[in-house]
């Protein structure tokens, strides 16, 4: 029924609560294997019934993470591209409405021979299809597949169906990590099994038995939790691994293999792997030191608006912008704290800006939409002329030019089309390839997504920073710096020292160093390029323009 290849195959699945870590886990067994020499790549299950990431608010999913190929994805997608560092495509995440799609066109297409299609198992096999040719693709000696969402929810049943039906057909090639949380209630003052017990009989319920279990919890799991789980689940007492809390994700794959965990899975799958690569392993732990040591703090403000989620606040949308703040700043054996300011209070109070002082750089990541862009406008004024480093991500390099057209050129209501399409300067406007896009509301994966060139000016920041004439970065955006007014922005001070290669679109924006310590701009998006062992150029030039005007 489905044809064999030589990979092996390792399932993560969560149970009792969502995030629980099992993206973190799958970069970090990742990380681990592919330390043993073995040739790793990563694919992400998200369950529900959106295409792709591309269409959900940031507050409801977290970070959408562009790949390469411009495929819009979970942030932990991002997770296992810098765990790994690999790059991944569009094979290597799927999603509920990806696989039905993908079906209903073939059968539209005759491809299942007059057959009745059903749920199972054709929407099994498709997912079965998918998993291996990310194997395929990735020449892969292993597939780690993190599936979405929590054991026991409906959404996530067929696919875990695809992980029965594999292990059926090749009982040896796959296998199951399941990581779980164990509470420890304030008044108890204790740590509690059950749940996690309940969970693995729930995932017995779909004839999976897990080979791992990650005992999620605030502290190690102690000898006589590790018994009961292991008689209750009904696994030897050493394949299950304590995952207490840590400060950083980077910590992980280290706590893992303390557990030896890389030769666990070796054994469970009968693997051959050598030996740890220590120089490799020993550059992973250097860096992860980072995160506890720095001496210096370096204060960096993000100024931007999907924080809030009911009473809480959420980092989440962000997740690469701070990720690449780190390594930048470890790099530079700094330590930096990262404070979230939403841009609406600065529209409903405008001197609130003056509090900016306190910040050695701030930074206006990607966004859309009006709400907060007045607020961010005033953020960026201040920056520019108290001479903060600033730097701008996507909408965060659009508002540096509608800044300078206001408050330098004198076009007070400058403004993008995407906000004011009755402005008489619209400084930032849709590109020509959006407009049928937009006028047709087709949405869905149709930004200008993915890998593009950019030729760097010479004498600019931008090229000193990365020190070469080109670059490939990724994108995420409609709109653009309009044509109409690019010379006049140029001869009033801001440089574009960065084009796409037929010299149409602004890709980068900056002041010269003689004006502004830092204040660069870019249309891509770097933090998604950013890596823990090779931290993203532009991201250091501003950690260090950020130290020197500490
Ligand atoms: N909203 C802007 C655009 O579409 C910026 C997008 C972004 O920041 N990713 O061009």
């Amino acid at each position: 029924m489905i044809s064999k290849n030589n990979c092996k195959y390792i399932f993560v699945v969560g149970g009792v609560i969502s995030g629980v870590g099992k993206g973190i886990t799958t970069s970090s067994i990742g990380l681990i294997l592919k330390n043993r020499g073995l040739r790793v790549t990563a694919l992400k299950i998200d369950p529900y019934i959106n295409v792709d990431a591309g269409t959900m608010n940031p507050t409801e999913h977290g970070e959408v993470f562009v790949l390469k190929d411009g495929d819009e994805t979970d942030q932990d997608m991002g997770n296992y591209e810098r765990f790994l560092e690999i790059d991944l495509t569009r094979i290597n995440y799927m999603t509920t409405g990806r696989v039905y799609q993908t079906v209903i066109n073939q059968e539209r297409n005759l491809e299942y021979k007059g057959k009745c299609v059903e749920v199972v198992p054709h929407i099994p096999m498709e997912v079965i299809k998918r998993i291996k040719e990310a194997g395929i693709v990735a020449n892969a000696e292993v597939v780690i597949i993190e599936i979405g969402g929590t054991i026991g929810e409906y959404q996530n049943m067929l696919f875990l169906e695809a992980a029965r039906m594999m292990k059926l057909e090749s009982p040896k090639d796959v296998s199951f990590v399941m990581v779980s949380y164990l509470p420890t209630p304030g008044k108890v003052g204790e740590m509690k099994t059950k749940p996690t017990q309940h969970a693995v009989r729930v995932l017995n319920g779909s004839g999976i038995q897990p080979d791992i279990l990650i005992a999620r919890g605030e502290t190690k799991l102690d000898e006589k939790r590790k018994e009961k789980l292991s008689l209750f689940c009904n696994m030897p007492p050493d394949r299950v691994v304590s995952a207490p809390d840590v400060d950083s994700v980077y910590d992980i794959p280290i706590n893992f293999e303390s557990e030896n965990l890389s030769s666990k899975l070796c054994d469970i799958l009968g693997m051959v792997c050598q030996k740890p690569d220590s120089k490799r392993w020993s550059k992973w732990k250097s860096f992860a030191k980072h995160a506890h040591n720095g001496k210096e703090t370096i204060n960096i403000a993000i100024v931007g608006k999907y924080f809030e989620t009911g009473d809480f606040v959420l980092s989440d949308s962000y997740l690469s912008v701070i990720e690449a703040i780190k390594y930048s700043s470890y790099a530079q054996n700094k330590k930096p704290i990262i404070s979230w300011l939403n841009a609406v209070d600065f529209e409903k109070s405008p001197e609130l800006v003056k509090t900016l002082k306190k910040y050695d750089g701030i930074i206006v990541p990607g966004g859309f939409g009006s709400r907060g862009v007045e607020g961010k406008l005033k953020v960026v004024e201040y920056a520019r002329k108290n001479k903060i480093p600033y730097f701008g991500l996507c909408y965060g390099m659009q508002m540096m030019v509608i800044e300078y057209a206001r408050n330098v050129l004198g076009m007070t209501d400058a403004n993008t089309r995407e906000v004011n399409p009755k402005s008489k300067n619209i400084v930032i406007d849709v590109m020509e390839s959006q407009k049928d896009i937009i006028d047709k509301k087709s949405y869905g994966g149709t930004m200008r997504l993915g890998e593009y060139k950019a030729n760097l000016r010479e004498g600019s920041l931008a090229r000193s920073a990365y020190g070469s004439k080109e670059v490939i970065e990724r994108h995420r955006h409609r709109y653009e710096v309009s044509s109409d007014y690019i010379e006049k922005i140029e001869k009033a001070g801001l440089v574009f020292s960065g084009k796409s290669p037929d010299g149409t679109l602004m890709e980068i924006a900056e002041l010269p160093k003689s004006v502004h310590p830092f204040f660069l701009g870019t249309q891509f998006h770097p933090e998604f390029l950013a890596r823990p062992l090779s931290p993203h150029p532009l991201f250091t030039a501003f950690m260090k323009a950020c130290i020197k005007s500490k």
